[in-house]
C-alpha cells in the first residue's frame, strides 16, 4: 500500500524566477524558490515541510560535520513539448539514497515521502524546470546527522532535505583525464558503491594535483594494485572498444551509476554488445595501439556523456579520435536527451510526470 503523507507548504512570498537568465545558467549556484524538508526523530520521520528555500540553523556539535554522516543524490528533471514536467528515474534515486543510508548507519526514508516530496517540490517550483533544450533542473536530495553530540557513534536524528538548482550544459570540451596511480578513491569493502559526502571530501586533492598537470579529471583505479579502472571522477567510465561497450563491473568501490545503467540499456536497444567486466589500463593502452579504441566517456546525471580525449598514463599521453566520429556516444546522448523531453518513445518507463 502508498500511504499518502502530509506535507506542510508554505509558499515563498515572492518568487526570485525573475534574476534566472535562461541563456547564462551557472552550474549549481541558483536554486529554485522552496525546498523540501523531513526530520527523524525519536526513530520516526515527522511531518515533512516544503518551505522557501533559505539557510538552516546548525549546532557547532551536528554530528554530520564532524563525523560525516552525510548522503545525497543527484537527478533532473526536463520539460516536453507541452511543457509538462518529467523526472528522469527518480524512484531509482529513492532507491540508491536508502543503500547509502544502510552503509553508512542512517535511517532509510520511506520512498512515499521521496516521491511525494520531490513531486509537491516540482509543481511549486515548475517554472525553474528550463524549457530551453540541453538545459534541466538539478535535484539534490540529502540526508545529513543532526545529533548535536561530539563522539562517535550513529546519530539518532537526521534531516532529508531536498532542493533544487536549474542548469545548463555540464562540460563544455572533451576532457583530458589521468589514470592515477597513486591515491585511491574507494577500495573493496570501503563506501565507494554509496554516495557519501566523505567520498567527494577525499578525492579533491588527488583531482587538484592532476588538474595542475593540465588534466580536467582523474580515471581512479583500484586501490589493491592501481592496475584496474574504475571511474572518472564522479562518472561511470565507458569504453566502445571494437565496436563492443565495456565498462567497469560494479562492486563496492564503484558507484551504481542510473545514466551508467541507461547507457547500456540503451546500448543493447541499439544491438550493441555490452560487457561489465575488469578493464586493465594495460588494456586501454593496447586498444589504443592497434587501433581499437574508439571511444572513450565518463557518464553521469550532471555531464550525462561527458567525452575523453586524451588518457595520460605514467607520464604518456594517448589522444582519442574527434568527438564527431563517434558514432556511439552521439547517438546515445541524442537518444536520451529524446527520450527525456519526451520526443522518443519511453520504452523502459523512466519518466515520471509529476
Ligand atoms: C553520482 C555518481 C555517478 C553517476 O551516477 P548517476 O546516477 O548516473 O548520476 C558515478 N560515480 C560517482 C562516484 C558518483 O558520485
Amino acid at each position: 500500500m502508498i500511504e499518502t503523507c502530509f506535507i506542510n507548504i508554505t509558499k515563498t512570498p515572492e518568487s526570485r524566477i525573475s534574476e534566472l537568465d535562461y541563456n547564462n545558467i551557472e552550474f549549481g549556484k541558483i536554486f529554485a524558490d522552496h525546498m523540501f524538508m523531513v526530520d527523524y526523530v525519536d526513530g520516526q520521520w515527522q511531518t515533512p515541510e516544503i518551505l522557501p528555500y533559505g539557510d538552516l540553523n546548525l549546532s557547532p556539535a551536528t554530528s554530520a560535520l564532524h563525523y560525516g554522516q552525510a548522503i545525497f543524490e543527484g537527478m533532473k528533471a526536463y520539460k516536453n513539448a507541452e511543457g509538462e514536467v518529467l523526472m528522469f528515474r527518480p524512484l531509482d534515486n529513492a532507491r540508491r539514497l536508502n543503500l547509502s543510508a544502510e552503509r553508512m548507519c542512517m535511517p532509510t526514508l520511506p520512498e512515499e515521502i521521496f516521491m511525494q516530496g520531490l513531486t509537491e517540490l516540482l509543481k511549486l517550483d515548475s517554472e525553474w524546470v528550463p524549457p530551453t533544450k540541453g538545459c534541466a533542473l538539478y535535484i539534490r536530495p540529502f540526508m545529513f546527522a543532526t545529533d548535536a553530540f561530539v563522539g562517535v557513534r550513529p546519530s539518532a536524528n537526521y534531516k532529508f532535505m531536498i532542493f533544487c538548482c536549474p542548469v545548463g550544459g555540464y562540460y563544455a570540451n572533451p576532457l583530458r583525464v589521468k589514470i592515477e596511480t597513486e591515491y585511491t578513491r574507494s577500495v573493496e569493502g570501503g563506501a565507494g558503491f554509496a554516495k557519501a559526502a566523505g567520498n567527494y571530501g577525499a578525492s579533491m586533492l588527488p583531482s587538484k594535483l592532476a588538474q595542475q598537470q593540465g588534466y580536467q579529471q582523474l580515471i581512479w583505479t583500484d586501490g589493491k594494485e592501481h592496475k584496474f579502472l574504475e571511474e572518472s571522477g564522479t562518472m561511470n567510465l565507458m569504453f566502445v572498444i571494437d565496436g563492443k561497450l565495456i565498462t567497469p563491473a560494479l562492486s563496492t568501490s564503484i558507484l551504481a551509476g542510473i545514466t551508467r545503467d541507461s547507457v547500456m540499456q540503451l546500448a543493447r536497444d541499439f544491438g550493441m554488445t555490452v560487457e561489465e567486466r575488469r578493464i586493465s589500463a594495460d588494456e586501454i593502452v593496447a586498444a589504443h595501439a592497434n587501433g581499437t579504441l574508439e571511444e572513450a566517456f565518463g557518464c553521469g546525471t550532471a555531464a550525462v556523456i561527458a567525452p575523453i580525449i586524451t588518457i595520460g598514463y605514467e607520464g604518456k599521453d594517448y589522444e582519442l579520435p574527434a568527438v564527431e566520429t563517434r558514432k556511439f556516444s552521439n547517438k546515445v546522448s541524442v537518444e536520451l536527451d529524446k527520450i527525456k523531453t519526451g520526443e522518443a518513445a519511453d520504452i523502459h518507463n523512466w519518466m515520471a510526470k509529476i
